[in-house]
Order: structure tokens, then C-alpha cells, then sequence
């Protein structure tokens, strides 16, 4: 069944949300003239003109449904549609200020703020300005247009007061609204910031040990579940110490860097890499097998003391010892880890760059 609102791409979800606030401003927008026009200030158009107009009014809301629905809103440089949504509220109001009577014009000129609040949503001071030039000269045609063709119907020293306090009104807008973007921009970015933060090492942009966790949990519950298994492999910087006592902490640093990232690289898109404390890293590798993650290790091992560092000297290589064994159900997952660390250990006494792996008894 076809929903209103997507639930498979969060950020169209997110778009027609808020065009759906617009439907919602449209309707009471329609309901309100109606409402005028009962009251006995007609909107000089016969009833069944009225029906017609705002059918078509709620028709260009379809439209834009049917542009966000069809993901056809994507091609366009802000897929939100803000501007050209509010040039068609804009051309709409020009149409209803027309042939308001004089006595309620005024009243239609607030729709111009409801108008002017989405633009919060996504608008720069500059682009609120050409909204608000172009908001005044449509409302200064509308009045050319009742000079011209029916005079008896509007006051021009009173449609001057109403175009200046619009006028007014919109400039301060332009600014407030184009602030309230920025903040809105700015809450945006640190958002991203705190989610990057929460599942990352910032040094070397790996997973960091929350995530490590979650993430094992994870491959836990679906092994236990399907009856398969997947491996870790823990390695550690061998004789990192001396590199930070011979050229200084920054130095280590930009080599953890370097290290995390060539690894991280050479990873299939299923595995995981996390940075497990220090100078000491997890991989969770999907494989069903434990030779096949021994190799893999093998050949990061290989990968590792070929690389190339260029703040240290030519001849300066770095290398990594590994510990490997696989997820047995229905362990707890500190079990898995510790038989890894044992394996860690084993290569370090046994010489350091080196692949050591602890298979099931
Ligand atoms: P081994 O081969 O036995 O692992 O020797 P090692 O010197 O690497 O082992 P040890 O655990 O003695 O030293 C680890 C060092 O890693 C100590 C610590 O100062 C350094 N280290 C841990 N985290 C960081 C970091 O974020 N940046 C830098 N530069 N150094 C770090
Ligand atoms: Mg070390
Ligand atoms: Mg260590």
C-alpha cells in the first residue's frame, strides 16, 4: 500500500513533512476565505469561481505531492523546494488579494508571514530579500492591476500604507528568518558532529569501543540465531613505545593514523574495524572460517611493514602483531576477546610481527 509519508529514505520523509505543514496552511488559508466570504465581505467572484480557485490552489499542492513522492524533487538543487513553493503561496495570494475588497486586503497580507516562516526552514538573508522584493512587486502589480481595470475597488493612499508596512515587515523577516537558518544550520552540523563523535575514534577514524560492543553484540545475536560464526582479529603496534620516546607523541600519532587507515582501507565493506585502546585494534571479520581470517591477517601484516611514513626516515617501517580466533556460540563475547588478547600475547613473546591464532579444541 502506498503511504503518505515514505518510510524507506528518512530524508524525503523528512521533505514531505514539512510540505505537509504547507498543505495543512493551505487548507486553512481556503477554509479563512471562505469564512470572509460568508461574513459578508465578498471576494467580488461568484461562489462556484470561489470552489474553482481553490481547488486549483490545493491542486498545486498535489502537484508538489506528486514532484516529492516521485523523488523527482532530487534533481533540483534544493530538493526541499522551498523558494518554489513559496512563489506559488506568493502567486496565490496576488490572486486572492485581487479580488479581496478593500476592507480585507489587508487581512490577506499576514498569509505573506506564514509564507515567509517556511522559508526558515532553508533560506539565506540574500534569498529572503528577493522573496521579499518579489512578494512587493507582486502585491504592487495586484494594485496596478485594480487601478486599471477596476478603480472603484481600491484606495491607493491606503494600498501604499499597506505595501510599506509589508514592506517593513519582510525586511525584518529576511533577517530574522535567515538567522533562525544559520542557528538551524549550525544545530545541524554539531548534530553530526556528537553522531560522529559517538561511534568514532577521532584520531584515526575508525570505529572507537562503544561501537566495538554494540557492534559484536550484534554479530552475536545473529550467530547464536543462524547458527554461524565470525572471527576477531586483535593487533597491536610492536615496540610502539620507542617510537613515541624517539620522535616525540605527534609523530606516534600521525603513524596510528596512517596504520589505522591503510587497514581500514583494505577491508570488504562487511568488516569492521575498531580501535580497542592505545595502540591496540579489533577486526570483525564475517568470514565462516578461521584460515580465511588468518589470511587475512597475513596479509595486513604484509600491508603494515610495507608502508611508507613520510615524517619518518626512508628506512623506517613499522609492524603489527596479530591474535586471532572465531566467535564459538554461545560465549559471552568478552570470552571470544580474551582468547584473541592470549593469541596477541602469543605472538609478542614469540618474536612480534606475527599472526598467532587460537583454533577450537
Ligand atoms: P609491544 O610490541 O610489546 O606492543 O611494545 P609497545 O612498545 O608497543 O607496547 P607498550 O604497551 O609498552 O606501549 C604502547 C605505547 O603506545 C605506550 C603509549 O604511550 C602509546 N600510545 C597509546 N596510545 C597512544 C596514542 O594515542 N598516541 C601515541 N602517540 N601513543 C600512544
Ligand atoms: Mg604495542
Ligand atoms: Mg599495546
Amino acid at each position: 500500500m502506498l503511504k503518505i509519508i515514505p518510510s524507506d529514505d528518512l530524508k524525503q520523509a523528512k521533505l514531505i513533512r514539512r510540505y505537509l505543514m504547507s498543505v495543512v496552511s493551505y487548507l486553512m488559508s481556503v477554509l479563512f476565505i471562505f469564512f470572509v466570504h460568508y461574513q459578508g465581505f465578498s471576494l467580488s467572484l461568484p461562489r462556484h469561481m470561489l470552489w474553482i480557485y481553490s481547488c486549483a490552489a490545493l491542486a498545486t499542492q498535489a502537484v508538489f505531492y506528486g514532484i516529492f513522492r516521485t523523488g523527482f524533487n532530487k534533481r533540483f538543487s534544493d530538493p526541499s523546494l522551498t523558494i518554489q513553493q513559496m512563489v506559488v503561496g506568493i502567486a496565490w495570494l496576488m490572486v486572492v488579494a485581487y479580488y479581496a475588497s478593500e476592507a480585507v486586503r489587508p487581512l490577506f497580507l499576514l498569509f505573506y508571514l506564514m509564507i515567509f516562516i517556511f522559508g526558515a526552514f532553508k533560506l539565506k538573508v540574500q534569498q529572503f530579500l528577493y522573496l521579499s522584493l518579489f512578494a512587493l512587486i507582486s502585491y504592487g502589480t495586484v494594485v496596478a492591476m485594480l487601478l486599471f481595470f477596476r478603480p472603484e475597488m481600491v484606495n491607493l493612499n491606503l494600498e501604499v500604507l499597506n505595501g510599506a508596512c509589508l514592506g517593513i515587515v519582510l525586511f525584518w523577516f529576511s533577517f530574522v528568518g535567515g538567522y533562525i537558518n544559520q542557528l538551524r544550520e549550525k544545530l545541524v552540523e554539531a548534530l553530526g558532529i556528537i553522531k560522529k563523535l559517538a561511534t568514532h575514534d577521532e584520531l584515526t577514524n575508525v570505529f572507537n569501543r562503544r561501537k566495538l560492543f554494540e557492534t559484536l553484540q550484534r554479530e552475536k545475536a545473529l550467530a547464536d540465531r543462524n547458527g554461524t560464526t565470525f572471527s576477531i582479529c586483535m593487533f597491536d603496534l610492536d615496540l610502539f613505545k620507542e617510537i613515541n620516546d624517539t620522535y616525540g607523541h605527534l609523530v606516534g600519532d600521525t603513524v596510528l593514523r596512517i596504520v589505522a587507515q591503510a587497514i581500514s582501507n583494505d577491508l570488504r565493506e562487511e568488516d569492521y574495524m575498531a580501535r580497542f585502546g592505545g595502540e591496540e585494534f579489533v577486526l570483525v571479520l564475517s568470514y565462516p572460517e578461521l584460515e580465511s581470517a588468518v589470511k587475512c591477517a597475513e596479509r595486513l601484516r604484509r600491508l603494515t611493514e610495507s608502508l611508507y611514513f613520510p615524517d619518518l626516515p626512508n628506512h623506517f617501517r613499522i609492524t603489527i602483531s596479530f591474535g586471532v580466533t572465531e566467535y564459538r556460540s554461545p560465549e559471552l563475547i568478552e570470552e571470544t576477546l580474551a582468547r584473541a588478547d592470549s593469541a596477541l600475547y602469543r605472538a609478542k613473546t614469540r618474536g612480534r610481527n606475527r599472526v598467532e591464532f587460537d583454533r577450537a579444541s
